[in-house]
Protein backbone atom coordinates (compact mmCIF):
# COMPACT_ATOMS: atom_id res chain seq x y z
CA UNK A 1 0.00 0.00 0.00
CA UNK A 2 0.96 4.03 -0.56
CA UNK A 3 1.40 6.57 1.44
CA UNK A 4 -1.72 7.92 -1.09
CA UNK A 5 -3.45 4.63 -0.42
CA UNK A 6 -3.09 5.22 3.72
CA UNK A 7 -4.68 8.46 3.24
CA UNK A 8 -7.66 7.10 1.13
CA UNK A 9 -8.38 4.65 3.90
CA UNK A 10 -7.90 6.98 6.56
CA UNK A 11 -10.56 9.14 5.03
CA UNK A 12 -13.02 6.54 3.79
CA UNK A 13 -13.20 5.44 7.49
CA UNK A 14 -14.00 9.65 8.44
CA UNK A 15 -16.32 9.98 5.48
CA UNK A 16 -18.41 6.77 6.81
CA UNK A 17 -18.09 7.88 10.57
CA UNK A 18 -18.95 11.76 10.01
CA UNK A 19 -22.21 10.58 7.06
CA UNK A 20 -24.06 8.94 10.15
CA UNK A 21 -23.46 11.69 12.69
CA UNK A 22 -24.19 14.34 9.85
CA UNK A 23 -27.30 12.74 8.59
CA UNK A 24 -28.61 11.86 12.21
CA UNK A 25 -28.52 15.73 13.38
CA UNK A 26 -31.87 16.70 12.70
CA UNK A 27 -33.65 13.93 14.40
CA UNK A 28 -30.70 13.24 16.81
CA UNK A 29 -31.13 14.18 20.77
CA UNK A 30 -29.53 17.62 21.22
CA UNK A 31 -27.75 15.96 24.13
CA UNK A 32 -27.24 12.54 24.82
CA UNK A 33 -29.74 11.26 28.04
CA UNK A 34 -26.50 9.53 29.33
CA UNK A 35 -22.76 10.78 29.56
CA UNK A 36 -20.04 8.31 30.51
CA UNK A 37 -16.78 8.93 31.63
CA UNK A 38 -14.68 7.86 28.74
CA UNK A 39 -12.86 4.59 28.97
CA UNK A 40 -8.83 4.49 28.71
CA UNK A 41 -7.32 5.54 25.70
CA UNK A 42 -6.77 1.83 23.79
CA UNK A 43 -3.04 2.09 22.38
CA UNK A 44 -2.09 0.58 19.60
CA UNK A 45 -4.53 -1.13 18.43
CA UNK A 46 -4.69 0.20 14.71
CA UNK A 47 -6.90 2.07 12.22
CA UNK A 48 -9.40 0.19 12.14
CA UNK A 49 -10.18 -0.82 15.59
CA UNK A 50 -9.41 2.80 16.35
CA UNK A 51 -12.53 3.95 14.12
CA UNK A 52 -14.45 0.96 15.59
CA UNK A 53 -13.53 2.43 18.89
CA UNK A 54 -14.98 5.94 18.39
CA UNK A 55 -17.97 4.55 16.73
CA UNK A 56 -18.92 2.47 19.12
CA UNK A 57 -17.89 4.40 22.32
CA UNK A 58 -17.54 8.26 21.46
CA UNK A 59 -20.08 8.77 18.11
CA UNK A 60 -22.85 7.43 20.49
CA UNK A 61 -22.36 10.03 23.89
CA UNK A 62 -21.63 13.27 21.04
CA UNK A 63 -24.13 16.14 21.78
CA UNK A 64 -26.32 17.16 18.74
CA UNK A 65 -24.45 20.88 19.08
CA UNK A 66 -23.91 21.44 15.08
CA UNK A 67 -28.14 20.18 14.72
CA UNK A 68 -30.90 22.79 14.04
CA UNK A 69 -32.44 22.44 18.54
CA UNK A 70 -29.20 22.99 20.14
CA UNK A 71 -30.40 26.43 21.68
CA UNK A 72 -27.47 26.31 24.67
CA UNK A 73 -25.18 29.02 25.05
CA UNK A 74 -24.78 30.78 21.33
CA UNK A 75 -23.29 27.68 19.41
CA UNK A 76 -22.99 27.64 15.67
CA UNK A 77 -22.88 24.34 13.54
CA UNK A 78 -20.81 23.89 10.61
CA UNK A 79 -22.43 24.66 7.11
CA UNK A 80 -21.53 21.34 4.52
CA UNK A 81 -18.63 23.68 2.79
CA UNK A 82 -17.27 25.46 6.01
CA UNK A 83 -16.88 21.31 6.87
CA UNK A 84 -15.16 20.66 3.56
CA UNK A 85 -12.82 23.59 3.66
CA UNK A 86 -12.19 22.69 7.49
CA UNK A 87 -11.21 18.94 6.58
CA UNK A 88 -8.71 20.59 3.75
CA UNK A 89 -7.39 22.67 6.23
CA UNK A 90 -6.16 19.46 8.06
CA UNK A 91 -5.15 17.90 4.59
CA UNK A 92 -3.02 20.40 3.16
CA UNK A 93 -1.74 21.25 7.17
CA UNK A 94 -0.04 24.77 6.46
CA UNK A 95 1.43 26.60 9.32
CA UNK A 96 0.06 29.93 9.39
CA UNK A 97 2.74 31.26 11.31
CA UNK A 98 4.39 33.22 8.66
CA UNK A 99 4.29 34.36 4.55
CA UNK A 100 7.61 32.31 3.50
CA UNK A 101 6.95 29.50 0.71
CA UNK A 102 3.00 28.96 1.17
CA UNK A 103 0.09 30.94 0.07
CA UNK A 104 -2.10 30.73 3.06
CA UNK A 105 -0.98 33.63 5.30
CA UNK A 106 -1.62 35.98 2.33
CA UNK A 107 -5.70 34.08 2.14
CA UNK A 108 -5.95 34.53 5.63
CA UNK A 109 -5.28 38.70 5.61
CA UNK A 110 -7.51 38.24 2.66
CA UNK A 111 -10.09 36.83 4.73
CA UNK A 112 -9.96 39.42 7.39
CA UNK A 113 -10.02 42.39 4.62
CA UNK A 114 -13.11 40.55 3.40
CA UNK A 115 -15.00 40.07 6.55
CA UNK A 116 -13.77 43.94 7.46
CA UNK A 117 -16.50 44.91 4.33
CA UNK A 118 -19.39 42.20 4.94
CA UNK A 119 -19.11 43.61 8.92
CA UNK A 120 -19.10 47.45 7.70
CA UNK A 121 -15.42 47.84 9.20
CA UNK A 122 -13.39 50.51 8.25
CA UNK A 123 -9.75 50.20 6.48
CA UNK A 124 -8.05 51.07 9.63
CA UNK A 125 -9.10 47.71 11.30
CA UNK A 126 -6.85 45.45 10.68
CA UNK A 127 -7.64 41.54 11.49
CA UNK A 128 -6.07 38.44 12.58
CA UNK A 129 -7.95 35.10 13.30
CA UNK A 130 -7.53 33.72 16.71
CA UNK A 131 -9.20 30.78 18.12
CA UNK A 132 -12.17 32.62 19.80
CA UNK A 133 -13.72 35.11 21.14
CA UNK A 134 -12.30 35.09 24.22
CA UNK A 135 -8.82 34.64 22.59
CA UNK A 136 -10.05 37.95 20.36
CA UNK A 137 -10.64 40.12 23.38
CA UNK A 138 -7.75 38.84 24.85
CA UNK A 139 -5.24 40.38 22.04
CA UNK A 140 -7.52 43.47 21.97
CA UNK A 141 -7.24 44.25 25.55
CA UNK A 142 -3.88 43.39 25.44
CA UNK A 143 -2.94 45.88 22.95
CA UNK A 144 -5.60 48.37 24.68
CA UNK A 145 -3.22 47.94 28.01
CA UNK A 146 -0.17 48.76 25.67
CA UNK A 147 -1.69 52.00 23.93
CA UNK A 148 -2.68 52.91 27.85
CA UNK A 149 1.10 52.39 28.62
CA UNK A 150 2.15 54.48 26.40
CA UNK A 151 -0.56 57.34 27.38
CA UNK A 152 1.00 57.88 30.81
CA UNK A 153 2.16 54.38 31.98
CA UNK A 154 -0.45 53.45 34.47
CA UNK A 155 -2.89 50.55 34.25
CA UNK A 156 -6.67 51.26 32.44
CA UNK A 157 -9.42 50.83 34.38
CA UNK A 158 -12.10 48.64 31.86
CA UNK A 159 -16.01 50.47 31.91
CA UNK A 160 -18.56 48.07 30.43
CA UNK A 161 -22.21 47.94 31.21
CA UNK A 162 -21.98 43.99 31.09
CA UNK A 163 -18.90 42.49 29.79
CA UNK A 164 -18.72 38.87 29.07
CA UNK A 165 -16.29 37.05 31.42
CA UNK A 166 -14.40 36.55 28.93
CA UNK A 167 -13.39 39.95 29.32
CA UNK A 168 -12.79 39.47 33.12
CA UNK A 169 -10.48 36.70 32.13
CA UNK A 170 -8.44 38.90 29.70
CA UNK A 171 -7.76 41.10 32.39
CA UNK A 172 -6.31 39.07 34.45
CA UNK A 173 -4.08 37.26 31.99
CA UNK A 174 -2.97 40.70 30.62
CA UNK A 175 -2.04 41.92 34.05
CA UNK A 176 -4.66 44.48 34.02
CA UNK A 177 -6.39 42.99 36.72
CA UNK A 178 -9.64 41.66 37.20
CA UNK A 179 -10.04 44.34 39.82
CA UNK A 180 -10.09 47.48 37.36
CA UNK A 181 -13.14 46.67 36.03
CA UNK A 182 -15.74 49.15 36.31
CA UNK A 183 -18.98 48.05 36.50
CA UNK A 184 -21.56 50.84 34.64
CA UNK A 185 -25.20 51.05 35.05
CA UNK A 186 -27.76 49.54 32.24
CA UNK A 187 -30.65 50.87 31.00
CA UNK A 188 -33.91 50.30 32.66
CA UNK A 189 -35.13 46.34 31.63
CA UNK A 190 -31.98 46.05 28.89
CA UNK A 191 -28.61 44.54 29.34
CA UNK A 192 -26.88 47.99 27.07
CA UNK A 193 -25.08 50.31 29.19
CA UNK A 194 -26.53 53.85 30.30
CA UNK A 195 -24.42 56.23 28.02
CA UNK A 196 -25.19 59.24 30.86
CA UNK A 197 -23.88 56.32 33.82
CA UNK A 198 -21.19 56.13 31.33
CA UNK A 199 -20.34 59.70 30.82
CA UNK A 200 -19.90 60.31 34.75
CA UNK A 201 -18.24 57.42 35.50
CA UNK A 202 -14.96 58.04 33.13
CA UNK A 203 -15.42 62.05 33.96
CA UNK A 204 -14.68 60.63 37.49
CA UNK A 205 -11.43 58.34 36.16
CA UNK A 206 -8.45 60.64 35.77
CA UNK A 207 -5.93 57.42 34.73
CA UNK A 208 -6.54 55.57 31.16
CA UNK A 209 -9.66 54.07 30.28
CA UNK A 210 -11.00 51.50 28.42
CA UNK A 211 -14.95 51.17 27.19
CA UNK A 212 -15.71 47.92 26.62
CA UNK A 213 -19.44 47.81 24.68
CA UNK A 214 -21.57 45.21 23.50
CA UNK A 215 -22.63 44.63 20.46
CA UNK A 216 -24.57 41.27 20.95
CA UNK A 217 -24.71 41.04 25.00
CA UNK A 218 -24.78 37.22 25.75
CA UNK A 219 -27.92 36.69 27.56
CA UNK A 220 -30.69 38.73 25.53
CA UNK A 221 -28.16 39.78 22.50
CA UNK A 222 -28.86 43.67 24.02
CA UNK A 223 -26.94 46.28 21.88
CA UNK A 224 -24.95 48.95 23.52
CA UNK A 225 -25.50 52.89 21.24
CA UNK A 226 -22.20 52.03 19.53
CA UNK A 227 -22.73 55.76 18.18
CA UNK A 228 -22.91 57.03 20.91
CA UNK A 229 -20.29 55.11 23.16
CA UNK A 230 -17.67 56.53 19.99
CA UNK A 231 -18.75 60.22 21.02
CA UNK A 232 -18.25 59.34 24.56
CA UNK A 233 -14.93 57.66 24.67
CA UNK A 234 -13.62 60.58 22.19
CA UNK A 235 -14.77 62.88 24.80
CA UNK A 236 -13.20 61.35 27.26
CA UNK A 237 -9.89 59.93 25.54
CA UNK A 238 -10.97 56.35 25.95
CA UNK A 239 -10.18 53.21 23.80
CA UNK A 240 -13.28 51.41 22.25
CA UNK A 241 -13.53 48.10 22.33
CA UNK A 242 -16.82 46.63 20.82
CA UNK A 243 -17.19 42.54 21.86
CA UNK A 244 -19.47 41.87 18.93
CA UNK A 245 -18.78 37.98 19.55
CA UNK A 246 -21.76 37.19 17.57
CA UNK A 247 -23.69 40.47 17.51
CA UNK A 248 -21.85 41.75 14.59
CA UNK A 249 -23.53 39.39 12.15
CA UNK A 250 -26.31 42.28 12.86
CA UNK A 251 -24.18 44.29 9.76
CA UNK A 252 -24.98 41.96 7.86
CA UNK A 253 -29.19 41.94 7.81
CA UNK A 254 -30.39 45.37 6.53
CA UNK A 255 -32.98 45.61 9.40
CA UNK A 256 -30.67 44.70 11.87
CA UNK A 257 -27.88 46.58 10.68
CA UNK A 258 -28.67 49.90 12.10
CA UNK A 259 -27.97 48.12 15.46
CA UNK A 260 -24.45 48.10 14.86
CA UNK A 261 -23.77 51.67 13.20
CA UNK A 262 -20.95 53.49 14.97
CA UNK A 263 -18.92 49.72 15.16
CA UNK A 264 -16.41 51.47 12.75
CA UNK A 265 -15.18 53.68 14.91
CA UNK A 266 -14.48 51.63 17.62
CA UNK A 267 -10.95 50.92 18.59
CA UNK A 268 -10.77 47.22 18.66
CA UNK A 269 -13.35 44.73 17.66
CA UNK A 270 -14.07 41.23 18.45
CA UNK A 271 -16.35 38.68 16.39
CA UNK A 272 -16.42 35.14 16.59
CA UNK A 273 -16.74 33.18 13.61
CA UNK A 274 -17.46 29.42 14.99
CA UNK A 275 -20.75 30.98 16.45
CA UNK A 276 -22.76 32.59 13.65
CA UNK A 277 -21.13 32.35 10.23
CA UNK A 278 -21.46 28.50 11.35
CA UNK A 279 -17.74 27.52 10.90
CA UNK A 280 -16.59 24.65 12.84
CA UNK A 281 -14.61 25.21 16.20
CA UNK A 282 -12.11 27.42 16.50
CA UNK A 283 -12.32 30.60 14.71
CA UNK A 284 -12.70 34.34 15.16
CA UNK A 285 -11.03 37.48 14.34
CA UNK A 286 -9.57 40.46 16.41
CA UNK A 287 -9.42 43.50 14.83
CA UNK A 288 -7.83 46.39 15.94
CA UNK A 289 -6.77 49.98 14.82
CA UNK A 290 -3.13 49.30 15.86
CA UNK A 291 -1.20 46.60 15.01
CA UNK A 292 1.63 48.84 15.64
CA UNK A 293 0.97 48.34 19.40
CA UNK A 294 -0.52 44.80 19.26
CA UNK A 295 3.13 44.01 17.17
CA UNK A 296 4.54 45.46 20.42
CA UNK A 297 2.75 42.82 22.71
CA UNK A 298 2.91 40.09 20.07
CA UNK A 299 6.10 40.25 18.24
CA UNK A 300 8.45 36.81 19.02
CA UNK A 301 11.46 38.75 18.17
CA UNK A 302 12.62 42.08 18.64
CA UNK A 303 14.04 42.22 15.26
CA UNK A 304 10.67 41.93 13.94
CA UNK A 305 9.36 45.61 15.82
CA UNK A 306 9.09 46.46 11.88
CA UNK A 307 6.16 46.45 10.15
CA UNK A 308 6.82 42.72 9.48
CA UNK A 309 3.50 41.41 8.47
CA UNK A 310 3.77 37.44 9.45
CA UNK A 311 0.83 37.11 11.67
CA UNK A 312 3.26 35.07 14.41
CA UNK A 313 3.65 38.88 15.63
CA UNK A 314 0.27 39.76 15.76
CA UNK A 315 -1.63 37.07 18.34
CA UNK A 316 -0.61 34.68 21.11
CA UNK A 317 0.15 32.07 19.03
CA UNK A 318 3.30 31.21 16.51
CA UNK A 319 2.54 27.97 14.67
CA UNK A 320 -1.65 27.81 13.67
CA UNK A 321 -3.46 26.13 11.65
CA UNK A 322 -5.01 27.38 8.30
CA UNK A 323 -8.39 28.56 10.25
CA UNK A 324 -9.17 30.93 7.44
CA UNK A 325 -10.39 28.87 4.85
CA UNK A 326 -13.39 27.49 6.30
CA UNK A 327 -14.51 31.43 6.76
CA UNK A 328 -12.97 32.43 3.37
CA UNK A 329 -14.93 29.18 2.05
CA UNK A 330 -18.66 30.21 3.82
CA UNK A 331 -18.16 33.84 2.33
CA UNK A 332 -17.26 33.00 -1.35
CA UNK A 333 -20.24 30.45 -1.20
CA UNK A 334 -22.84 31.85 0.11
CA UNK A 335 -21.81 35.93 -0.13
CA UNK A 336 -23.13 38.27 2.27
CA UNK A 337 -26.62 37.71 1.53
CA UNK A 338 -27.06 34.15 1.66
CA UNK A 339 -25.22 34.69 5.70
CA UNK A 340 -27.79 37.18 6.01
CA UNK A 341 -30.80 34.79 5.38
CA UNK A 342 -29.84 32.50 8.53
CA UNK A 343 -29.27 35.71 10.58
CA UNK A 344 -32.33 36.74 9.77
CA UNK A 345 -34.49 33.37 9.92
CA UNK A 346 -32.58 32.86 13.03
CA UNK A 347 -33.73 35.92 14.57
CA UNK A 348 -37.35 35.16 13.56
CA UNK A 349 -37.53 31.89 15.19
CA UNK A 350 -36.62 33.84 18.43
CA UNK A 351 -39.45 36.03 17.99
CA UNK A 352 -41.70 32.81 17.55
CA UNK A 353 -40.65 31.34 20.45
CA UNK A 354 -41.06 34.15 22.60
CA UNK A 355 -44.44 34.56 21.48
CA UNK A 356 -45.03 31.02 21.52
CA UNK A 357 -44.25 31.15 25.05
CA UNK A 358 -46.19 33.85 26.10
CA UNK A 359 -49.15 32.31 25.12
CA UNK A 360 -48.52 29.42 26.93
CA UNK A 361 -47.85 31.43 30.26
CA UNK A 362 -44.13 31.43 30.29
CA UNK A 363 -43.03 34.98 31.36
CA UNK A 364 -40.36 36.28 28.47
CA UNK A 365 -38.30 38.56 29.84
CA UNK A 366 -36.89 40.01 27.08
CA UNK A 367 -39.98 40.48 24.83
CA UNK A 368 -38.47 43.01 22.46
CA UNK A 369 -36.12 39.88 21.45
CA UNK A 370 -33.52 42.72 20.07
CA UNK A 371 -31.79 39.24 18.36
CA UNK A 372 -31.55 35.72 18.31
CA UNK A 373 -31.50 35.40 22.29
CA UNK A 374 -35.32 34.91 24.33
CA UNK A 375 -35.14 34.54 28.52
CA UNK A 376 -37.98 32.77 29.67
CA UNK A 377 -39.00 31.97 33.36
CA UNK A 378 -41.77 29.64 34.82
CA UNK A 379 -44.08 32.17 36.30
CA UNK A 380 -43.50 30.95 39.74
CA UNK A 381 -40.15 32.48 39.20
CA UNK A 382 -37.68 31.26 41.69
CA UNK A 383 -34.89 29.31 41.20
CA UNK A 384 -35.99 25.51 41.81
CA UNK A 385 -38.77 26.62 39.82
CA UNK A 386 -36.42 27.71 36.72
CA UNK A 387 -34.23 24.64 37.49
CA UNK A 388 -37.26 21.97 37.54
CA UNK A 389 -38.37 23.61 33.81
CA UNK A 390 -34.59 23.81 32.38
CA UNK A 391 -34.52 20.02 33.46
CA UNK A 392 -37.61 18.44 31.72
CA UNK A 393 -36.78 20.76 28.72
CA UNK A 394 -33.15 19.22 28.39
CA UNK A 395 -34.11 15.68 29.52
CA UNK A 396 -36.98 15.77 26.24
CA UNK A 397 -33.74 15.66 23.88
CA UNK A 398 -35.69 17.96 21.38
CA UNK A 399 -33.12 20.88 22.61
CA UNK A 400 -30.94 21.88 25.23
CA UNK A 401 -30.86 25.32 26.86
CA UNK A 402 -28.76 26.67 29.27
CA UNK A 403 -29.69 29.00 32.46
CA UNK A 404 -28.74 32.33 33.25
CA UNK A 405 -30.07 35.20 36.09
CA UNK A 406 -31.42 38.28 34.51
CA UNK A 407 -31.69 41.32 36.56
CA UNK A 408 -32.00 39.17 39.52
CA UNK A 409 -34.30 36.39 38.27
CA UNK A 410 -33.20 32.64 37.60
CA UNK A 411 -34.38 32.18 34.06
CA UNK A 412 -33.72 30.02 30.82
CA UNK A 413 -31.77 30.85 27.80
CA UNK A 414 -32.32 29.98 24.02
CA UNK A 415 -30.05 30.95 21.88
CA UNK A 416 -30.98 30.30 18.24
CA UNK A 417 -27.54 30.98 15.40
CA UNK A 418 -27.47 27.89 13.30
CA UNK A 419 -27.61 27.76 9.58
CA UNK A 420 -29.99 24.72 9.47
CA UNK A 421 -32.62 25.84 11.90
CA UNK A 422 -35.88 26.19 10.48
CA UNK A 423 -39.10 27.07 11.70
CA UNK A 424 -40.36 23.65 12.03
CA UNK A 425 -37.81 23.32 14.41
CA UNK A 426 -39.45 25.80 16.57
CA UNK A 427 -43.02 24.53 16.46
CA UNK A 428 -41.53 21.06 17.65
CA UNK A 429 -40.03 22.95 20.72
CA UNK A 430 -42.86 24.64 21.54
CA UNK A 431 -45.27 21.29 21.07
CA UNK A 432 -42.60 19.95 23.74
CA UNK A 433 -43.42 22.46 25.87
CA UNK A 434 -46.50 22.46 25.60
CA UNK A 435 -46.28 18.73 26.92
CA UNK A 436 -45.13 19.42 29.85
CA UNK A 437 -46.69 18.65 32.90
CA UNK A 438 -47.54 22.33 34.81
CA UNK A 439 -47.13 22.77 38.23
C1 LIG B 1 -19.17 33.56 23.21
C2 LIG B 1 -18.77 34.92 23.60
C3 LIG B 1 -17.45 35.19 24.01
C4 LIG B 1 -16.42 34.11 24.17
O1 LIG B 1 -16.26 33.42 22.97
P1 LIG B 1 -15.47 32.05 22.81
O2 LIG B 1 -15.53 31.84 21.35
O3 LIG B 1 -16.24 31.03 23.58
O4 LIG B 1 -14.10 32.23 23.31
C5 LIG B 1 -17.13 36.50 24.29
N1 LIG B 1 -18.04 37.48 24.21
C6 LIG B 1 -19.32 37.25 23.84
C7 LIG B 1 -20.29 38.38 23.78
C8 LIG B 1 -19.72 35.96 23.53
O5 LIG B 1 -20.98 35.72 23.14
Amino acid sequence: MSTADDYRTALDHTRRLADRYLASLPDRPATPAQVPVAGPLPEGIGLQAAFEHLAAQVEPFLSASPGPRYLGYVTGGATPEALAADWLASAWDQNVSNHAGSIAASVEAMTVIAFAGAFGLGGNLHGHFVSGATAANLVCLATARQWAQQEGGALPKVFAGAAHSSILKAMAITGIGRERHVPVATLPGRTAVDPAALRAALAAETGPKIVVASAGEVNIGDFDDLQALADICREAGAWLHVDGAFGLFAALEPSLRHRVVGVERADSVTVDLHKWLNVPYDSAIAYTTRPDLQRQVFAASSAYLGDDPDPLHYTPENSRRFRALAAWMVLAVRGRDGIAQWVAANCRQARTLAAGLQVRGYDVLNPEVALNIVAFAPPAGDAAARDALLQAINASGVTFMTPTVLHGRPAIRAAFSNWSTTDADVDRILAMIESLPRR
